[in-house]
């Protein structure tokens, strides 16, 4: 169980208040929040995804306290949170979903509901047997556009957590995990062991690829043995808590070579490089979000290369690895301070080589903050 700290209940409560805002604003009375990260954010806690439901039911209306449904076997795992909410047990011979929907009906009854976007099918359909008059949406249309805009105690845990990241990625770069000859699942449980060390509580996910698996971003890694003169991506993350809150998300890709590398690769490399610094210079509040991945994709096709970068530039991160604001062609989202989010353009040549470069980056009244500082060259590992 989370120990949450007075300042984590309090930006809770803070959270609380704009949701109602915002619920106010597009009319909806009841928001159901189930499995998915909008409980944590708001409660602080997470709930195991079980058949069980657990959902959290607020009301818009600020005197209707929010009730937290939890099966009565979890009840000692959810965090004091200050009277926040209210925690209702539910014994298994309790209908949760008749007692979930009389409390989104309130004492004012319900027209429309937002329900979590990772709720179990099941569950939604029980309560929606249970309101039949009310409209449903997805709760991320009245959270997501909060969630997204990161407050300072988030950024402190998302700053710890890209350090710890970096801290791997500089082992990697100095050589002091072993490549050459070795296989790409044993590199990849080496850096994830190494996340554990640095701090992180959990591990996400480690993509190794070498040579022409280098050219599968989301390669899974293999028995593959890791040979001279190849460039080697290596992209990694997971999630670090700071005492008193929840944890947030870590992701960073670099790419080395184990020897010296062909005029080939270290032109793309190049041209890479060029790109991510140009893309994360264009993550500035006021700019939209498919800028800053044009940004990048114009660099890689003047190039000649455009072909070759085959994914969006970046994803928004926090409680989940991979959320709003998506740097993708089409989304015309303002980019404002608080805004955290993955650049990572790659050039990926099937059955050859690939490369990827990837950091988190805050926008700032200041300008773009990086939140990962290794070394950003194409870095030859003689090990
Ligand atoms: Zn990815
Ligand atoms: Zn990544
Ligand atoms: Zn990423």
């Amino acid at each position: 169980m989370v120990e949450l700290s007075p300042q984590a209940i309090a930006a809770r409560r803070q959270r609380l208040a704009r949701v109602r805002d915002r619920m106010a604003e597009l009319g909806v009375d009841a928001l159901f929040l189930s499995h998915g990260a909008d409980l944590p954010w708001l409660t602080g806690y997470r709930a195991m995804p079980l058949e069980r439901l657990t959902v959290l039911v607020v009301r818009a209306d600020p005197d209707e306290e929010p009730v937290l449904f939890v099966p009565a076997l979890e009840a000692p795992r959810v965090p004091e949170a200050g009277g926040l909410f209210r925690l209702r047990p539910w014994r298994e011979t309790e209908d949760p979903v008749e007692l979930a929907a009389a409390a989104a009906s309130g004492s004012g009854g319900v027209r429309a509901c937002a329900v979590s976007d990772r709720t179990w099918a099941v569950s939604l359909l029980a309560l929606q047997a249970r309101l039949r008059a009310a409209r449903w949406m997805a709760a991320s249309t009245v959270t997501s556009p909060l969630r997204a805009v990161k407050d300072a105690a988030e950024l402190e845990v998302l700053r710890a957590a890209g350090a710890a990241a970096d801290r791997v990625a500089g082992a990697l770069q100095r050589g002091d995990i072993a490549l050459i000859g070795r296989h790409e699942a044993d590199v990849a449980a080496e850096i994830s062991r190494r996340l554990l060390a640095e701090g992180h509580a959990q591990v996400n996910f480690a993509i190794v690829g070498s040579g022409p698996n280098a050219a599968s971003p989301h390669h899974e890694p293999t028995d593959r043995r890791i040979g001279r003169g190849e460039t080697v991506v290596c992209d990694f993350g997971g999630v670090l808590a700071l005492p008193g809150d929840v944890g947030y998300c870590s992701d960073i890709t670099r790419t080395v070579v184990t020897g010296a590398p062909s005029a080939e690769v270290a032109h793309c490399y190049a041209v890479l490089l060029d790109a991510q610094r140009a893309a994360v210079g264009a993550a500035r509040a006021g700019a939209t979000a498919e800028h800053v991945d044009a940004t990048a994709r114009h660099v890689i096709a003047e190039a000649g290369l455009g072909e070759r970068f085959v994914h969006r530039t970046g994803h928004g991160i926090g409680l989940e690895e991979h959320e709003d604001p998506y740097l993708v062609s089409g989304n015309t989202a303002v980019l404002q301070p608080g805004h955290a989010f993955s650049v990572e353009p790659g050039i990926y040549l099937p059955g050859r080589f690939g490369m990827r470069l990837e950091d988190i980056v805050v926008v700032t009244d200041e300008g773009p903050e990086l939140l990962n500082h290794a070394d950003h060259s194409l870095v030859v590992v003689d090990a």
